[in-house]
């Protein structure tokens, strides 16, 4: 079966076909790096995440490029207000992302490039697009002259001549007319500047995307991705200048565009303080409820995200979980393992019909909401058989087999969607426990989820052991045990699991893999 996506270049559901046979190549405009990300970021680095697992899934080999544009005059205004090297700023920003990125399972892309490090080839851009009469100079700034690219508007569909009636040329400014854009603006007091041939200054946000998926994956890369609040002006931008640069067609071949998150109607914003801060969500919900929530609505609408959503999404993820619980519980109950039993027919076509339900509503523009539905039909073919073995109606060793595969078929199925059931759920307070011992072996407040929180402590512990410093290490020990966190010292390294009140174990994801 065939992927199909939604083109915002063609407005239409179209078969995606790469470039390059067997090969993905993925560019998605990544945060600009001056303050905490929050879940309507989350949200399009999930969707993309989605995109690419289900990529490779299908046998493509993906190159996924996602920037950071850490070149801003946000970001400068943040760096004056605190008084520090702009740089250290996006630093902050960029670990904290990559950490709560980590923590929801999303894949690293593979190339993260940053502007400021590749001024270079803007520079060189730019300087080609004054050279062909598409860029002019004007007061040491350097304008991209729209008049001169027929078909602007393509992607976003706007008209010029609206254009020129709804724009505004700000003070200090020297456009020719009103929806020309910066590509480079000259330096003003204070501000990061780098050399070039109109003076010093420093980029405009377009070209620094334009130049950066251009050097790593060349001229009609497949997909280039992004929120739908980025399609005007920024990726109409993108498009005009690259496309005038190499005289060629078409820039990128699909353009995909999440919908934003929402609160009570409104976009979440930082502008509109109405935003829910990634860590802040991790510290109240596990990171399975949220990506759920996130991709239990089709990407191209708005998702509204308030209690209820995050309610509802933690019910689905423990349905999930307890399924694979009962599964596991059976199939630990089989103890010669001779592979005699016949699969359970029933199940067997179960896990078929699953697969190819799943990839037909993914195929289907990346229906993630159809998928989970395929999921559920699949947990609860594996909840009856769990249920039959356990009354005593069919023996586990004839169940096993079909047990097996659908276990397989399922961890398979919700992993393309990046749930990861690593570890049994922390309840609240023992997440406030947790929280409290981090906070007494650190002198900062770490931002991260409770499962982060104690793989950081027994590395302290780890530390504190190899520097012969067995005080430290017990008491870390001592007081996880107390908040009902066990720890085993394995010959791997150590390992943990949740001890709940009523004494009940689950796994967790500690050292053994
Ligand atoms: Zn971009």
């Amino acid at each position: 079966m065939a992927l199909r996506l939604h083109n915002t270049l063609t407005k239409k559901v179209e078969e995606f076909v790469s470039r390059d046979a067997g090969k993905a190549a993925l560019y998605v405009c990544g945060l600009t790096v001056y303050d905490h990300a929050h879940l309507g970021h989350m949200r399009a680095a999930i969707v993309f995440d989605v995109l690419r697992r289900y990529l490779e899934w299908k046998g493509l080999q993906v190159t996924h490029v996602q920037n950071f544009t850490d070149v801003d005059d946000r970001i400068i205004q943040r760096a004056q207000n605190e008084g520090v090297p702009f740089d250290e700023v996006t630093e902050k920003y960029i670990t904290e992302y990559r950490q709560a990125l980590e923590a929801l399972n999303v894949l690293p892309p593979h190339v993260e490039p940053r502007a400021s490090r590749h001024i270079p080839d803007m520079i060189e851009m730019i300087a080609r697009l004054v050279e062909q009469g598409y860029a002019y100079y004007a007061e040491g700034d350097v304008y991209f002259d729209v008049t001169k690219r027929p078909g602007y508007g393509k992607l976003s569909g706007r008209v010029l001549e609206d254009l020129r009636a709804g724009a505004r040329v700000e003070p200090g400014e020297f456009k020719r007319h009103p929806a020309d854009f910066a590509l480079w603006k000259r330096a003003k007091p204070g501000e990061p500047n780098w050399e070039s041939p109109w003076g010093r200054g420093r980029p405009g946000w377009h070209i620094e995307c334009s130049a950066m998926s251009l050097k790593y994956l060349g001229m009609g890369f497949d997909i280039h991705g992004g929120g739908d609040d980025l399609i005007f002006p920024h990726h109409e931008n993108e498009i005009a200048q690259s496309e005038s640069y190499t005289g060629k067609e078409p820039f990128a071949r699909y353009w995909i565009h999440n919908a934003m998150v929402m609160v009570r109607g409104e976009k979440m914003s930082k502008s509109l303080h109405n935003y829910f801060a990634v860590m802040d969500a991790l510290r109240v919900y596990p990171a399975d409820v949220i990506r759920y929530a996130l991709v239990s609505v089709h990407y191209r609408k708005p998702i509204e995200v308030d209690e209820e959503r995050f309610a509802d999404a933690a019910r689905a993820v423990e349905r999930l979980r307890v399924a694979l619980t009962a599964v596991d519980a059976v199939m630990a109950s089989v103890k010669v393992r001779d592979g005699s039993g016949q699969p359970s027919g029933k199940l067997v076509g179960a896990v078929q019909r699953a697969r190819s339900a799943f990839e037909s509503t993914m195929d289907d523009d990346l229906n993630t909401a159809g998928a989970l539905a395929a999921i559920f039909e699949l947990v609860a073919e594996m909840n009856r058989a769990a249920d039959e073995v356990q009354k005593g109606q069919i023996p586990a060793a004839l169940a096993q087999i079909g047990l097996s595969m659908a276990r397989a078929m399922f961890l398979e199925l919700t992993g393309l969607l990046g749930l990861a059931f690593k570890s049994a759920p922390i309840d609240h307070e023992v997440q406030q426990k947790v929280l409290r011992i981090a906070q007494a072996f650190r002198s900062t407040a770490v931002h991260s989820n409770t499962e982060t929180l104690i793989s950081n402590l027994l590395d302290v512990r780890e530390r504190a052991r190899a520097s012969k410093d067995f005080s430290t290490a017990d008491q870390i020990r001592k007081l996880l045990a107390e908040a009902g966190i066990i720890v085993e010292d394995l010959p791997t390294g150590p390992r943990w699991r949740v001890v709940s009140a009523a004494g009940s174990r689950a796994p967790s994801g500690g050292g053994d893999g």
